[in-house]
């Protein structure tokens, strides 16, 4: 529980932390919900794509972005302020995509220095940017490595909820790739998104957006009991999907809870056993019929075994490699390999989840955080590996999200993991959920081989 949000939703607790000058965490825009304001397109020379993408998304660019003052403005008391946008923008989208030159980044500059206090409280800026292996020369190549750095930065001197992503985009996209992305950046299911860039590109097969993208596909959660699992389940539910719920026997009573509110099945197994993959795949035919196939498989299950590597057993070290790693290469190779009732849909979207830990490091999980690398290192070679088969594999990479994981962590390192970074509270299970429905929508088919941080830009680490 956050302690703060918990001090700041009552009058008097408000009223003391005000005066102690503790920080209130904002609460952020959730859930499929647009921005209030206006969403401001700047488009910077040889842009294009994407004026044409929110068009697909049928949302019109709010007010030109033209002759705002360079210099300090009064504000109506008098004040002097930096410039800001007249109406106060729900978004802005920065296409940066034609540039080439360093000069030419100054225009970003131009662009985001109004926004910086004028965006609506989980206000989005979103930069899109060409990928460096899309664009010849040095210096081109040099200039989308350096948008990275402004995101970056951006990201962490917003204040209010608000988030900066960049969008990198690859070779040959076109506008339809990047809806689904556009749409998830936009919208409140983006919330602790932030400060992160990936890649979009092609797609093998297209799809258009939808708002229930899972009317009518099948969706495995292994450890769907609670925490994150639980919230997968409901989030891909709520999107249309039939869900096949899994965890470990131990766990059946909350899985049956979780499996029966949102109309799917329930499946206990242990994933690390070894033929998991046929089990699945023999559940899926049984319970909801052999000519159904899995449209997305989230590899949700994890554990924790902290022990500083001083102190860590082989014992510690073997059961969560099995669990976090091994299980689900097991389980993907068997469905991958074997074309039986209940396996993959040809299309089929394949997620992980990580962890900020597997990126930076972190003290007393040695095991975990090369588990959770070996995820990330897993999700690329497998995409090399899928060629021109149209599934694609993709990874979260939560930061402190509420779950009972985190909860056992003790008091002063729980606060300080839950408040460094740039939004300072911790993430709620539904918003990993949230990205992992978007990296397992239709419409994402040129989102692959990705790894999307869901962290609210941590400060720890890169
Ligand atoms: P949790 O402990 O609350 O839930 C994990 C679930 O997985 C449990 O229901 C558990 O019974 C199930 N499970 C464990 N071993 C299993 C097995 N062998 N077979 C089937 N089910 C099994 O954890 P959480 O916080 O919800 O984390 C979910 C995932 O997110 C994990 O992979 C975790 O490593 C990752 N993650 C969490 C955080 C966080 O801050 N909570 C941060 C980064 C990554």
């Amino acid at each position: 529980m956050d302690i703060l949000e918990t001090i700041y939703n009552t009058p008097a607790g408000r009223f003391v932390a005000r005066k102690a000058g503790l920080p209130d965490p904002p609460k952020l825009r959730r859930g499929r919900l647009m921005p209030a304001g206006p969403v401001v397109l700047g488009e910077l020379p040889g842009g294009g794509i994407a004026m044409e993408a929110m068009a697909l998304l049928g949302v019109a660019p709010g007010q030109p972005v033209v002759d705002l003052p360079e210099s300090r403005v009064k504000d109506d008391k008098g004040r002097m302020v930096p410039p800001r946008y007249p109406a106060r923008p729900g978004a802005i989208i920065v296409d940066a995509t034609g540039l080439r030159e360093i000069v030419q980044l100054e225009g970003i500059r131009a662009l985001l220095r109004p926004a910086m206090r004028s965006l609506e409280s989980s206000g989005r800026i979103i930069i899109l940017a060409s990928d460096a292996s899309a664009v010849e020369g040095l210096e081109a190549k040099a200039v989308a490595q350096a948008i990275d750095g402004i995101n970056r930065t951006v990201g962490k001197e917003q204040r209010d909820g608000c988030t900066s992503n960049l969008v990198f985009i690859k070779r040959g996209t076109r506008a339809s790739d990047l809806v689904s992305t556009l749409s998830f950046l936009l919208e409140g299911r983006s919330a602790f998104v932030d400060g992160q860039t990936w890649r979009v590109g092609p797609a093998k097969v297209s799809n258009a957006l939808s708002s229930r993208p899972f009317d009518g596909r099948l969706v495995v959660v292994t450890g769907a009991a609670r925490g994150i699992g639980a919230a997968i389940a409901r989030t891909f539910a709520r999107d249309g999907a039939t869900v096949v719920a899994i965890d470990i026997p131990p766990a059946g009573d909350a899985l049956a809870k979780v499996a029966n509110e949102i109309g799917g099945s329930a499946l206990q197994l242990d994933i690390t056993a070894a033929d998991a993959g046929a089990q699945i795949a023999a559940h899926v035919a049984s319970r909801h019929g052999a000519e159904r196939r899995i449209w997305a498989l989230v590899h949700n299950a994890g554990i924790t075994r902290d022990r500083m590597l001083a102190n860590l057993d082989e014992q510690r070290w073997a059961s969560l490699m099995e669990v976090n790693l091994a299980a689900q290469m097991r389980i993907n190779d068997f469905l991958l390999a074997n074309d039986v009732p209940g396996g993959l849909a040809d299309e089929a979207r394949l997620v992980g989840i990580a962890s900020t830990s597997g990126v930076a490091g972190n003290k007393g999980q040695t095991n975990y955080a090369a588990s959770k690398a070996g995820v990330m290192g897993y999700v690329w070679a497998l995409r090399d590996e899928l060629g021109e088969r149209p599934i694609t594999i993709n990874a979260v990479a939560p930061g402190f999200i509420e779950t009972d994981m985190t909860a056992a962590i003790p008091f002063v390192q729980r606060e300080v993991f839950r408040r460094t970074n740039s939004l300072g509270q911790g993430g709620n299970p539904v918003d990993v959920a949230e990205t992992l429905a978007y990296l397992c929508d239709p419409a994402s088919g040129g989102v692959d081989g990705q790894i999307v941080r869901v962290c609210g830009q941590n400060l720890i680490g890169a």
